[in-house]
């Protein structure tokens, strides 16, 4: 699988759907390329027209691509015209690395900021919360945190976009507080992790009730606010919601533990035995992803990687393809194992 040929057939597969009711000329080139693409892959098929490739979003993926190409992708890319779940899930894991990268260089200007200031640790942290807390903001709010960074809003967050607006109201995720895309009859979180928790719901006469509770989800007035830019929110929020629960966790279990420790050297710092071990958490949508991701980190001293417990079928396949130094765990494997160290008898 060191072959970028999926992801960037999945890539393409997924913005051409988006794009099909929006952007038809902009969809139709994408379909050509794909199609060329796709045929590569399988030969012994023919190659599709455009058109055919078009009525394929609307079938589950499973269906018509082989498994090597589609990685943990399910379901169709298309239902009644409007890009599904699946669509959004693939658009922000793979694009999210290319917005990604845009971002980083100002993340980075914080931190090397934070880093030569005496109260450089508090500073960071304070800003690394606030992202985690503050999915949807006015824009008064934010200037607190991003004018001692010297700092601007939009460099964080942008405004939100109308289909995201249903009759000047936003449901936003109860776990992560993320704007759902109220459009779909089935309304979902776009994160898996979320999803775990039960962020699933359906429009039943103009009421937006949750399939596992029954309850509804009131909307909230959208006004003027802002939402956190995609590529924070799946790099910044989601796994930050997994480090404060393990933080929480952790101290609850009398384990000593510091979130982002010296300006974000890693996600969590634990002591334990006279030593420091530095943990990362990551919520990822696609395992093997993550995998490829794993495999080009460099760690110089031990490091655990920890995952959300619903991909625990996933930890042994991550931890042969990591190199020598890091360790993957589930959030509660690593809560037990940490737990067990700290009080060994
Ligand atoms: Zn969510």
């Amino acid at each position: 699988m060191d072959d970028p040929l999926p992801q960037y057939l999945l890539r393409l597969l997924s913005t051409a759907a988006s794009l099909t009711q929006t952007d038809r000329e902009a969809a139709l080139l994408l379909l050509r390329e794909a199609q060329a693409r796709l045929w590569r892959i399988t030969p012994g098929e023919g190659l599709l027209s455009a058109l055919e490739l078009e009525h394929r979003f609307a079938l589950p993926l499973e269906d018509w691509l082989p498994e090597s190409v589609r990685l943990d992708y399910t379901g169709p890319l298309l239902a009644s015209g409007i890009p599904t779940q699946t669509c959004s899930e693939m658009l922000l894991e793979l694009e999210s690395q290319q917005l990604w990268e845009d971002i980083q260089s100002i993340v980075k200007e914080v931190r090397d900021l934070c880093r030569i200031r005496s109260d450089g640790d508090g500073l960071y942290r304070r800003f690394r919360r606030f992202l985690i807390e503050n999915p949807v903001i006015e824009s008064v709010k934010a200037a607190v945190v991003f004018i001692p960074l010297s700092r601007t809003l939009n460099e964080f967050y942008d405004p939100i976009p109308e289909h995201l607006i249903a009759d000047g109201h936003l449901y936003r995720c109860p776990e992560c507080g993320w704007p759902m895309n109220p459009q779909r009859l089935e309304v979902q979180c776009d994160s898996a992790w979320c999803r775990d928790k039960h962020s699933l719901y359906r429009w039943d006469n103009r009421r937006l009730i949750n399939l596992v509770t029954n309850r509804e989800l009131k909307g909230e007035v959208a006004g003027t606010r802002y939402m956190l830019k995609g590529a924070l929110w799946k790099f910044t929020l989601l796994p930050g919601l997994l480090e404060l629960q393990l933080a929480e966790q952790l101290l609850q279990h009398g384990v000593e533990v510091t979130l982002w420790p010296n300006v974000d050297r890693s996600d969590l710092r634990v002591k334990h035995g006279g030593m420091d071990l530095d943990i990362d958490a990551k919520v990822w949508i696609s395992p093997r992803a993550l995998g490829h991701h794993l495999e080009s980190v460099r760690a110089s001293t031990l490091r655990w990687i920890v995952i959300p417990d619903y991909q625990q079928a996933h930890v042994g396949w991550l931890q042969s393809v990591c190199p020598p130094g890091l360790q993957v765990f589930t959030q509660s494997q690593c809560i037990k194992e940490l737990t067990k160290r700290a009080h060994p008898f």
